[in-house]
């Protein structure tokens, strides 16, 4: 493969570059709360006119109800668009895949974006998470907030990932820990970055990055599944 002829990070969305991870300051708004219901005037009261126009009142309240969906909704992916995610629900959204911190090229003749198994300088190869996920935004420059509309922007997006199956309307997989319940599921699959990030950015030089290109972040992973327990039980005896 021809090396890009320029080398710069992807700016998909018109920002400056792109290792993109997970974004906490620019998650979804928590919706706004209801209006209080305004207080019918003491007049009102005397009043049995005004009395019956305070009684459909009582409709924007149940409204409300059904807008604003406790948090503890199973399976809330299914049940809601990215909008609608709550900031914890969209925080826990995040496979922990990593493969989004990976170092992103494009060839600038053709608007081509290749993946790289080069990280971002704070990721940490280790825990296949960011380092400094707080004040990452602050640290790296470039580092996207996602948000539901850069979701849909975003084309580079990994297949995998799960706000990206999400706005497509696709469930999540079982290796989610959303739908196992580990966090160690997403690496046990072998669909992180996880003992795949060759080097940080700052460990290459930038005339080497293309030598750094792989296919594996951008194509949709064949997880491994664990044995079930009879079966692993029988091989242990071989
Ligand atoms: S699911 Fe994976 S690709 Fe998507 S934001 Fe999280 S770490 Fe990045
Ligand atoms: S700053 Fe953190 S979240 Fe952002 S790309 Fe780098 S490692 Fe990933």
């Amino acid at each position: 493969m021809s090396a890009p002829a320029k080398l710069h990070r992807p700016a998909p969305n018109g920002e400056n570059a792109t290792p993109v991870r997970r974004r906490q300051k620019s998650a979804p708004e928590p919706e706004a709360k209801p209006e209080p219901e305004a207080k019918p005037k003491p007049e009102a009261k005397a009043k049995p006119e005004a009395k019956t126009k305070s009684a459909p009142q009582a409709k924007p309240k149940i409204k409300t109800k059904s807008k604003i969906k406790p948090e503890t909704d199973a399976m809330f992916w299914k049940t809601r668009s990215l909008e609608e995610l709550t900031p914890s629900q969209w925080e826990s959204l995040c496979d922990g895949c990593g493969r989004c911190c990976l170092i992103k090229l494009e060839d600038e003749d053709t608007g081509e974006i290749y993946f790289t198994d080069i990280a971002c300088t704070l990721f940490s190869a280790g825990t296949c998470a960011c380092s400094d996920y707080a004040n990452r935004r602050r640290r790296v420059r470039d580092c996207i907030g996602l948000t539901p509309a850069k979701v849909r922007a975003l084309a580079w997006l990994p297949p995998s990932c799960a706000y990206r199956l999400v706005a497509e309307g696709r469930d999540l997989a079982w290796w989610h820990p959303l739908v196992s319940g580990s966090p160690q599921t997403v690496h046990e699959a072998g669909v992180s970055a996880r003992g795949r990030v060759r080097a940080l950015e700052k460990q290459v030089r930038l005339a080497d990055y293309p030598d750094h290109i792989v296919k594996w972040p951008r194509q949709m992973p064949r997880p491994r599944k664990p044995k079930p327990a009879a079966a692993a039980d029988a091989s242990d005896e071989l």
